[in-house]
């Protein structure tokens, strides 16, 4: 599903797996992005998906992990092989992808475990650009949901788009989140005044006010 010129939704559990979150493309001037990787449980499906946007899978040179969430992240390891992308996250959450905790990462919620996952790139403090083609990506740290919860956004067609994944959380203490953080990050997202919202779970918000409106919800 084509969501700007540079944006594609080529994952999630009406695409790839029925446990998996919304898989996110970016594409610019050959080179390319994922955001998320699902469980993996829609590998190939995903490969193909990112085929038919028009973009060669080993263009793909990095897989933004938003947070260690299992359904965000069971696949990276497959992704990385089938790409050669690098992997990125927040340190804050990329420990317990390294330790392969199948308890903060929610692999246990899905019955599942989590594979120590070796991450890249990891991001410390608030704010990291990385660039793709033309594309200037920001990784923002945004804890809440989980300690290293980051979103990310990108400009195109002249529109903000914000990657903002699991908005909606849950808040729970076996995932190690935190209220407080998690309030302050809403109203950080809130202040991007970002044209496009892509959710991890709820889909695609187009529009300023529905992508206020559904922040807001969770305030
Ligand atoms: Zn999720
Ligand atoms: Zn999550």
């Amino acid at each position: 599903m084509k969501i700007t010129s540079h944006v594609y939704l080529v994952g999630g559990a009406g695409q790839t797996d029925p446990a998996d979150a919304a898989i996110y493309l970016m594409i610019s001037d050959g080179a390319a992005a994922l955001v998320d990787a699902g469980t993996g449980g829609g590998a190939e499906r995903l490969m193909k998906n990112i085929q038919k946007a028009g973009a060669d899978p080993r263009a793909v040179r990095y897989l933004f992990l938003t947070h260690c969430h299992y359904d965000h992240t069971g696949g990276a390891e497959r992704v990385r092989r089938d790409t050669g992308c690098e992997i990125v996250a927040h340190e804050l959450d990329a420990v317990f992808l390294e330790e392969g905790d199948s308890e903060v990462t929610a692999a246990s919620w899905y019955r599942a475990w989590m594979e120590p996952l070796k991450v890249d790139i990891t991001v410390s403090g608030a704010k990291q650009l990385f660039t793709v083609g033309s594309l200037e990506v920001a990784f923002y740290h945004a804890p809440g949901h989980s300690p290293g919860s980051s979103i990310l956004t990108v400009r195109s067609d002249g529109k903000l788009v914000l990657f903002g994944q699991d908005v909606h959380g849950p808040l729970n203490d076996s995932l190690r989140s935190v209220r407080e953080d998690y309030v302050r990050s809403l109203e950080f997202m809130l202040s991007l005044e970002a044209d496009i919202l892509c959710e991890g779970h709820f889909g695609v918000y187009v529009g300023r006010e529905k992508v206020r409106d559904f922040i807001e919800s969770f305030l």
